[in-house]
């Protein structure tokens, strides 16, 4: 018989984690890391216990989107407790290593690895992984060290970002994990005098990976000033503004996963 494949679920701090859900895009840019933080905190709100892994080792955002409660992480017993904000568990490179780092492929899945399974998770509905952009070897090695439910993926309206998708789709479904839905961000913008929504680079692509696809969950989300801001000065912007219709939407988001 084959041996049984060594996961991440062997060492026990993924055991009272019910879904894994990766957040992914193909290109950096596109607002993947606003949309994880933004989904688990909107996900906190509706009443989840989240954690969220920010699985981009050369340029971790967690630290800048989400201000945590603590100052710095803690060790005990060769383990890592998270960082919390509002509830919500939070891990990242960036707070175990604030120095950049400059390693090769097969090292970075190594340190993410090994930061996803020390870390102290304890019980959660959701661990929301903020995936590196691209779809490489990182990404795969990712997805087959640890079982992840589900596969959230984000994009821009451009024809660019979208073919880009496809190949993100098509990466997950090679490692069984379904995506669930796509997230075209800063898909229109809301003119502030008029109301009136304007799609700046077309309409229409959201529909034909619907279509393509058979993604029932896709999300539109605008481009909004105070959704960059709020990220840039560590709070997320469901927390600021729970009841506008952008939190709304993130919640819509929240219950497809
Ligand atoms: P990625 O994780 O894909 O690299 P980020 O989430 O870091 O992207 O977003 C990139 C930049 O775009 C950030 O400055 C962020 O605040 C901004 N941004 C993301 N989504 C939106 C949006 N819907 N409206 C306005 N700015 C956004």
């Amino acid at each position: 018989a084959e041996p049984k494949q060594q996961t991440s679920q062997d060492t026990g701090v993924l055991d009272y984690v019910n879904a894994i859900v990766a957040v992914a895009s193909c290109k950096g840019g596109v607002g993947k890391s606003t949309t994880a933080v933004n989904l688990a905190f909107a996900l906190s709100q509706l009443g989840a216990r989240v954690g969220i892994m920010d699985a981009d080792i050369y340029g971790p955002s967690l630290p800048t989107l989400v201000e945590p409660d603590e100052r710095a992480v803690q060790f005990a017993d060769g383990r890592i407790q998270p960082l919390t904000c509002n509830g919500v568990k939070l891990m990242s490179f960036g707070y175990v290593n604030p120095e950049s780092a400059i390693m090769r492929g097969p090292m970075i899945a190594n340190v993410l690895n090994q930061l996803l399974t020390t870390t102290q998770w304890g019980a959660l509905d959701y661990l929301i992984i903020d995936m590196p952009p691209g779809t490489g070897d990182i990404q795969l090695t990712l997805s087959q060290i640890v079982n992840m439910t589900a596969a959230l993926i984000v994009t821009t309206p451009q024809k660019l970002s979208f073919v880009d998708v496809v190949k993100g789709i098509d990466m997950f479904d090679k490692v069984g994990v379904p995506s669930v839905g796509v997230v075209e961000n800063m898909a229109y913008f809301v003119a502030p005098d008029t109301q009136k929504e304007h799609y700046v680079f077309g309409k229409g692509h959201k529909q034909r990976l619907v279509e393509q696809y058979g993604l029932v969950n896709a999300f539109s989300m605008p481009i909004d000033a105070e959704l960059s801001e709020r990220s840039d000065n560590g709070v997320p912007y469901v927390l600021a503004h729970p009841s506008s219709l952008i939190a709304e939407e993130y919640k819509n988001m929240a219950s497809s996963v």
